[in-house]
This record gives C-alpha cells, structure tokens and sequence, in this order.
C-alpha cells in the first residue's frame, strides 16, 4: 500500500478526521495516503490547533503538507487538507484540562464546529462526499454521518483485543470484573474473541474505581456509538489477532487494513510531529549494530518526578548506550529539570536525552537493539516492522493490555519491572540483561515471523490489501 501504487480514480470521497493526539494523526495520516493512491478522494480535517503544533514543530507552513509527497513521480492522488477549530482558543491546554476539554468534545461545541465544516464541504465539493472517516473516539460520528445522509466509518488505532473489551464492558460489568463496589480478581474468559485475561491486564480505563469521569462517559458513548457505524477500520492485521478479529466480525463489519505506518518518504516530507524532531543520526552512526537501547513512553505517558529518576538511575547503571526521548511535560506540573543533578555530565557520550525525534529513523537504524516502550500500539507496529525487540513499560490506558500481547502472548518483549512500582536497581538489571545478546536473540527470532505477516498482509493479495480493496468496493456500491 505504497503511495506511489496505481491509482484508479473512483468517485467516493472520504472526509477524514483523526482525534488531536500524536498516536492518531499519524496512523489517520497514512490512511488518507493509502486510499488516495487508490482513487478515492480525501478531505483531511485538522483542528487549527493541531495544525498550530505541527507548524511550529516542522517550520513547514504549508496550506497542504499533503502536496510534498506529489512532487515527482510520487503521485498520492487527490487529498484536500481543511483547517477548522476546534472552538476553543488556540492556547487552552487541552491535555492539562483534559476532563473539561473531554466535556467539549461530548457534549460541548466540538459537535457543532464540526458540523458546520462538514456542512459545508458536502455542499461545495465534488467528487460529492460519501463517507466520513472518523476517529472511534468521536462519540457523535454516526449521528453526523446521518445529518448529512452519508455512510460511515470508525478508524480504530489500537488493536482489535483492545476494541472487543470496550465493546464488551456490558459483559465485564455482568459478570462482576468491571464497576462493581469489589471487582473480581479471576480471569475474565466470557469476553467473545478474547482468551482468558487477568484483570490486571485490563485497560486501564476498565481497573479504574470511579467510572463515573468524562473519560468514561467519552469510551462509554463512543462504544455505542460504534453500534450504528457501517465499517470499523482497524490498525491491525488479520494474521495477528485472528481469533478476535474472526469473533468480531460476526458482530460488525470489522475491517483489519493494518499496519498504517508513516515510514519512508511519508515519513520525512509530510510533517506531523506536535513536538519539533531532534536529529541524533549522527550520534546514532557512532555507535556499534545493536548496542543501543531507545526509550520513549510516547505522546501522553505521565510520571512523577520520582519515577524519571529511577528510570535515569536505572539507565546510568546499567551501562547501556541509550536514547532517552523525555518530552516535555512528562513530569505535569515540573517547569525545572527534572532529570538527576549532573545526570548528562555522568552519561555523557554513553546516552543521549531528547525532548522528541524521528522515531522510525531510529527504529529502523542498525545502532538500535532494543526499545523500551510505553506499549503505544503505533510504537508496537513500529517495534515489529523494525525487528527490535521490546522492553515493555506499560502506564495506563491500552498499553497495559497491549503489553500482555507483547510479552505474555507474542513473546517479542519482555517487562521492565514486575511491579508498576519502579526502582533504579531492578530497572539496571533488567536493561542489562534484555541488552545482553542471548535472550534478545529468541525475542528477535520471534519478531520476524511477526514482521513477515504484517509484510504479508500488505501484498497484492495479502489480507490488509484485501479488506481495503473491499471497503473500497463497498463504498462505490
Ligand atoms: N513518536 C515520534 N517521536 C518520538 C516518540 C514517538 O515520532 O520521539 C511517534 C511514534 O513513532 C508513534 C507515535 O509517536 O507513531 C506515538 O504513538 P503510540 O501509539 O506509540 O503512543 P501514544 O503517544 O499514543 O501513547
């Protein structure tokens, strides 16, 4: 599903509108790529905030960043970009307000801007819109779709286990495992397409206490909401989930077109970074095939201060060459260094600390053996297509479930700590030995076979190509 495929020019026309977060602009980002170079014709939706970041991280001010990649022989087909508020102002910190700015997004005037962009792009447009592409997350997209008598699509980003549990939480709560006074602590083996899970191993969002928060009224909503869509997109591939995804669709039209990821020429000429990318290439070169260590905890991931300086300790001790992406903010309400007094000093040559970069570059670099993640099901494709074995961190929301997938059921990663307490001693050791060649070698035998299906699936008659071809075909019907 490159680019530059052939392209047959067909007359539906998607409107595609990714949520604000990192991890959903770069997967909705090649989407839009992939079906242009199959001739459907794409209107992005980006908020004016979004578009704001992106800008002052890349210092590419282009009225349509998609065009970068038509340049040549590199044709991405017709992909429209149209900037649109949000409604709130450009410098409301919507990740610092979270709770308030979710209330915006359900019940708030999200609906309302979006509409009235909508409206309009039907109106004037042609070929006419036919579809809408919008983020699961969106909790009103169906009922958007129905106001302007177009068909609809939810874009799912993280994988389909992951979407059975929320589509099932009626079942959790059944049975006693989800928003009861005492949930119960044996494994949950009712969930369709679902083997046997611990709770632990729940989302985050489906352990908590109190469900009553506007997170849980948004995945509540938005999990309804996916009952009346007509296709589910889902970043995942077939070969890899197939007993889920199987079980899935016997409910819904559920379609795995994965893995959607921005790499190549994609990657460097289409900017969507929200952070600006520190180049540590040359660093990189400098370092021998495997011996370093990449750590991000990605886009959203918190920690207390306390918890950075374990992790440093851990890394100064381990003696490991290593890349630190710390982005800003990962401590909330920390404005000074949050790293140890004379940290960089100590590791200074060994280890590198940079608020954001090119992660693919890196992944995909001969210097990187390892990755220490946060479990971002983007940053777990990008683990697999790479080959680099994962070293698994896991904070809240999917990561936690994704990590189960990783290490107790793929058995390409392994934990970091066995508590989610984390403590310098245990975080030195289990770097060292993860970096350590013997083990890594059975994790990365494992990788490959993982990596063959996701490269499968994106053959000419692999099943990612297959279900997009279908979808396309569903959509000119
Ligand atoms: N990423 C990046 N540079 C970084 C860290 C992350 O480009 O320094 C990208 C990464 O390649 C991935 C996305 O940000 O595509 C993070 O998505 P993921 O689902 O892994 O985690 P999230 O940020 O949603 O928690």
């Amino acid at each position: 599903m490159e680019e530059n495929s052939t392209q047959k020019h067909t007359n539906n026309h998607a409107i595609i509108c990714p949520l604000h977060l990192q991890g959903h602009i770069n997967p909705f980002t090649k989407l839009s790529l992939n079906l242009a170079s199959k001739g459907v014709t794409v209107t992005f939706l980006i908020f004016e905030h979004v578009q704001q970041e992106i800008t002052k991280a890349s210092g590419c001010n282009s009225n349509n960043p998609f065009e970068a990649l038509s340049q040549g022989s590199n044709l991405v087909g017709d992909i429209r970009y149209r900037v649109i508020s949000d409604g709130l102002p450009l410098d409301y910190d919507r990740s610092g307000r979270l709770m308030e700015y979710l209330h915006w997004f359900m019940v708030g005037g999200l609906y309302d801007q979006v509409e009235n962009a909508i409206g309009n792009i039907v109106l004037e447009s042609r070929p006419k819109v036919n579809v809408l592409i919008f983020d699961t997350f969106y909790p009103w997209a169906s009922k958007l779709a129905k106001r302007f008598g177009l068909r609809c699509a939810s874009f799912w980003t993280e994988p389909a286990t992951v979407f059975s549990l929320y589509y099932h939480v009626h079942l959790l709560r059944q049975h006693g495992h989800f928003d009861c006074p005492d949930n119960r602590k044996d494994p949950i083996d009712y969930i369709p397409g679902v083997n046997s899970i611990e709770p632990k191993d729940l989302i985050s969002y489906l352990q908590d206490k109190d469900t009553s928060t506007n997170m849980h009224k948004l995945l509540f909503q938005a999990f309804q909401d996916v009952r009346l869509v007509d296709y589910v997109l889902c970043n995942t591939v077939q070969e890899l989930e197939p007993h889920t995804i199987s079980t899935l669709q016997t409910l819904l039209p559920f379609y795995p077109i994965g893995p959607i990821l921005l790499s190549g020429p994609t990657k460097t000429r289409i900017p969507t970074s929200l952070w600006a990318e520190s180049d540590c290439s040359e660093w990189l070169q400098s370092k021998s095939p495997g011996s370093v260590l990449y750590v991000s905890f990605g886009s959203l991931a918190n920690f207390s201060k306390n918890d950075v300086m374990e992790i440093a300790y851990g890394l100064r001790d381990s003696h490991v060459d290593f890349i630190w992406v710390l982005r800003p903010r990962t401590v909330l309400d920390e404005t000074s260094d949050v790293l140890p007094l004379g940290f960089e000093d100590e590791v200074r040559g060994r280890g590198t600390i940079l608020p954001w970069t090119d992660q693919i570059m890196v992944l995909s670099h001969p210097a990187t053996g390892g990755f220490l993640t946060h479990c971002g099901w983007n940053s777990i494709l990008e683990s697999i297509w790479y080959e680099v074995p994962m070293l698994c961190f896991p904070v809240f929301t999917d990561q936690i479930t994704n990590r189960k997938l990783v290490v107790d059921d793929w058995n390409i990663g392994v934990n970091l700590c066995k508590e989610s307490t984390i403590q310098r001693v245990e975080i030195a050791a289990q770097i060292k030995s993860f970096m350590n060649q013997k083990p890594r070698e059975e994790l990365k035998k494992n990788i490959r076979v993982k990596r063959n299906m996701l490269q499968n699936a994106l053959e000419a008659d692999g099943s990612s190509q297959k279900y997009v071809n279908k979808f396309i075909e569903e959509l000119s019907k």
